[in-house]
């Protein structure tokens, strides 16, 4: 099978672009022209595409986005949308989370929030329980909603019916806008889209590719996204056959090491639990021995204390190594009996370790 890559589409959207700006269509205000942020190390793509209405009954809505082109495109969806329901939105900025926000968040009194958890989550601070209360539904999207996020989004707007969706822009909204029937994490695919899992592991998660039209005439076909997700089987109540899972990033969320798999949801349930350290990194990779791939795993910690003996940090070696599992069974000790893993190692760092907008703790190298 031929496989995009993000290079490809690199290469496919330059062609998209140059041919809008030559020959615009009859209609160049029904397109938006877009930057994907370049978070993930990528060359930034410059992408051109028809407007697409939100289909979202929060009426008086809290878009939490990081850069102003996102903010302008909500913007443009608030006028766009329904003219005749007077939707109101407020687009909100990394910037513009501070004290002063509370008292005109309690006036402006929003029914749905959306944009990225963390962010989401950051602007709660400070907005009064009173109004957080009030929010029916909240969207999350950008980013991997992990468990621990998701109950602290629970906590903070206890009465909001939480879900996902999923986009990447260089190909637009993968996943429908929620139907309000399936289990958190899970969407249908978006009209136009066709979705494929490729190399499934045994628990059903492999790389995500997309099949769709980019312009008029420009149709691509089995895309990497660079997510890991999984086909869900059964039709929806809402009558829809299609129903995908996205559990995370490849080489971030989600690394598939010899066997085992380090799932971020899981190396975060293994500190709440120990409490053995305030924050941490995970760096995964390979290494041959006596011709075998071993998988090998470095976990650096953080400790606020300061402390950090030799002997500490085997006593937390094994602690973790016994508590966190890496295959739906077993857990990183049974993998390291195995021969598949070698032992974990512990390394102490004795400064916190770097915040970026997302937060990557697991890394492949
Ligand atoms: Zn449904």
């Amino acid at each position: 099978m031929n496989i995009l890559e993000r290079k490809d589409i690199v290469e496919i959207w330059k062609g998209i672009v140059a041919g809008f700006i030559a020959k615009p269509p009859l209609h160049p205000e029904e397109y938006e022209i877009r930057l994907t942020s370049g978070t993930s190390g990528n060359e930034p793509i410059l992408i051109v595409r028809r407007h697409e209405p939100l289909h979202w009954n929060a009426l008086r809505r809290v878009q939490c986005s990081g850069s102003m082109g996102v903010r302008l495109q909500h913007l443009l969806n608030a006028l766009v949308d329904e003219p005749d329901v007077p939707t109101r939105i407020w687009a909100l900025d990394g910037s513009d989370i501070q004290e002063e926000m509370g008292p005109l968040m309690e006036d402006y009194a929003p029914d749905g929030i959306r944009g990225s958890c963390s962010m989401i989550l950051r602007a709660a601070g400070h907005i009064p329980a009173k109004t957080r209360a009030a929010v029916s539904s909240a969207v999350f999207g950008g980013e991997q909603v992990t468990p621990a996020l998701r109950q602290a989004a629970e906590r903070a707007f206890p009465n909001a019916k939480l879900q996902t969706v999923y986009r990447a822009i260089e190909v637009g909204s993968i996943s429908e806008e929620p139907c309000g029937h399936l289990p958190f994490g899970h969407n249908h695919p978006a009209a136009g889209f066709g979705m494929n899992v490729h190399d499934p592991d045994k628990q059903g998660v492999g790389d995500i590719l997309v099949s769709v039209a980019l312009s008029e005439t420009t149709f691509i076909e089995n895309y990497r996204t660079g997510d890991l997700g999984r086909a869900v089987t059964g039709p929806c109540v809402c009558g829809k056959e299609e129903v995908f899972e996205i559990v995370g990033r490849r080489g971030q969320d989600y690394v598939k090491l010899s066997g085992a798999t380090l799932r971020r949801e899981e190396w975060d349930r293994v500190a709440d639990a120990l409490r053995l350290y305030n924050d941490y990194r995970v760096e995964a990779s390979k290494v041959v021995l006596n011709g075998k791939v071993q998988g090998k795993v470095l976990l650096r910690i953080f400790r606020r204390d300061g402390a950090g003996t030799e002997a500490l940090a085997q006593e937390i070696a094994d602690k973790v190594a016994k508590t966190a599992f890496v295959t739906p069974t077993r857990t990183y000790s049974e993998l390291v009996a195995t021969g598949l893993l070698a032992p974990l190692k512990v390394e102490f760092s004795t400064t916190p370790f770097l915040r970026g907008k997302k937060e990557v703790k697991i890394v492949e190298k």
